[in-house]
C-alpha cells in the first residue's frame, strides 16, 4: 500500500541545513499496521507528512521516493496529490486542537471531507456524520455534531478527528502520535477503537508513537528511527522483546513494567546529535552502552531474516540487555 524508498529530506533553516531523514525505507503492506518509533526529533513526523505528500516548502527531498499503491507521490501534480489525500489517504494528528476550527460546529467539519471527496449533498453528509460519530464510539452523536470543539474532552476531540479521517473511506490511515495528548484510560479506549476499525474495515495504518507499550499493542511491524536513520526494523514481537540494536534495547529498558516484581529502570544518557552536523560514524555511539572501536565508522543496515539493524557489534550483543541504571528504581 505504501512504500518509502531510500528517502532523504532536509530542512533549510536560517541556522543551517537539518537532515531530518537519511535514506529511510519502509513498507506498509495492505491490511497491516507499521509503527514508526523514536525519540523527539528522530524524523517520525517528517516521514508522515512525506507519506501524505505534505512536506513544507522549506523541506527538500534529496533522495528516494514515496509510492502509494505504486504511484510516485513526488511525480504527481499538486492537484492529483490533493485528490488522493482525504479520499485515499487519511491523517490523524497528535493535537486535535491544531486541526479543528474552533468556530465551526463538529458536524460541519466532519462533513467537509464527505462533501469534498465523496461528493455527498449537505443533507446526506449530515446524516453520514452522525453515523461516523457513532462508529467511533461517541454517545449521543447527533448532539455532538452540533457542538463546538471547546465543548468536547480531549478523547472526544480525538475520536472526532478519527471520524473525519475515516469519512472518505481512506485505504491508508496515517496517525501521528494520536494518543500522546490523552490520559491512559482514554488512550486505551482509542487503541481499542483503532483495533476494532482495523478488523471491521481492513484499514492499513502507519502509526507513529514514542510509546512502546502502545506500539506493542497495535503494530505488526516496527521501524525504529534514530537521528533520521532507521536503526532497526522487524516484526513487533522481535524488535520489542528481542531487540538487536542498542538504541531499541535502551528504549525498552526505559519503560516501567507493572508485571515485574522488582524492576530497575534504565535510561539512555545524553541527547540526540545536532542534526545540522550529525556524526560521520554511528549516530548513537556517543550514548551507547555497547560502544566499541569501529563505531566511529558509518554503519550499514544489516539484514538477518526479516529483520534489519544498523550496528557492527551484532550478532555478538544480540542477547545482551541494556544495562540498568542503579540510581533509578
Ligand atoms: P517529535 O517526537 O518531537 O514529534 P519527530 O520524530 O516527529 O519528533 P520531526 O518533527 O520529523 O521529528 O523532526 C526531525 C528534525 O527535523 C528535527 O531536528 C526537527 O527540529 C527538524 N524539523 C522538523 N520540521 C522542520 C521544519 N519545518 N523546519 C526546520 N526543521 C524542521
Ligand atoms: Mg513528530
Amino acid at each position: 500500500m505504501l512504500r518509502i524508498e531510500d528517502f532523504s529530506v532536509s530542512y533549510h533553516t536560517a541556522s543551517g541545513r537539518i537532515q531530518a531523514l537519511d535514506r529511510v525505507s519502509l513498507e506498509v503492506p495492505r491490511g497491516s499496521t507499521l509503527a514508526l518509533v523514536g525519540e523527539s526529533g528522530s524524523g517520525k513526523s517528517t516521514a508522515a507528512v512525506a507519506a501524505m505528500g505534505l512536506l513544507p516548502p522549506e523541506a527538500r527531498v534529496t533522495s528516494g521516493r514515496v509510492l502509494f499503491k505504486g504511484q510516485d507521490l513526488g511525480a504527481m501534480t499538486p492537484d492529483a496529490r490533493r485528490r488522493l489525500r482525504g479520499a485515499q489517504l487519511g491523517m490523524v494528528f497528535q493535537d486535535p486542537f491544531s486541526v479543528l476550527n474552533p468556530s465551526l460546529r463538529i458536524g460541519v467539519q466532519v462533513a467537509e471531507g464527505l462533501i469534498h471527496h465523496l461528493g455527498l449533498s449537505e443533507d446526506a453528509a449530515a446524516t453520514r456524520v452522525v453515523e461516523l460519530l457513532d462508529e467511533v464510539g461517541i454517545r449521543n452523536p447527533a448532539a455532538i455534531a452540533q457542538a463546538y470543539p471547546h465543548e468536547l474532552s480531549g478523547g472526544m476531540r480525538q475520536r472526532v478527528l478519527i471520524a473525519g479521517a475515516l469519512g472518505p473511506e481512506p485505504e491508508l490511515l496515517i496517525l501521528d502520535e494520536p494518543t500522546t495528548a490523552l490520559d491512559v484510560t482514554i488512550e486505551a479506549q482509542i487503541l481499542t477503537l483503532l483495533e476494532d476499525l482495523r478488523a471491521r474495515r481492513g484499514l492499513t495504518m502507519l502509526f507513529i508513537s514514542h510509546n512502546l507499550g502502545v506500539v506493542r499493542r497495535i503494530a505488526d511491524r516496527v521501524v525504529v528511527l534514530y537521528a533520521g536513520q532507521t536503526v532497526e526494523t522487524g516484526p513487533t514481537t522481535d524488535v520489542l522483546w528481542r531487540s538487536n540494536h542498542p538504541y531499541s534495547k535502551g528504549l525498552l529498558a526505559a519503560i516501567p513494567r507493572i508485571d515485574a516484581k522488582r524492576h530497575r529502570l534504565a535510561s539512555i544518557p545524553g541527547g540526540m546529535p545536532d542534526m545540522r552536523d550529525p556524526p560521520h560514524g554511528c549516530r548513537f555511539a556517543a550514548r551507547c552502552a555497547f560502544a566499541a572501536p569501529g563505531c566511529e565508522r558509518p554503519q550499514d543496515l544489516v539484514r538477518v531474516g526479516d529483520r534489519q539493524a544498523r550496528c557492527h557489534r551484532l550478532p555478538g550483543i544480540a542477547a545482551d540487555p541494556w544495562p540498568t541504571d542503579d540510581t533509578a528504581c
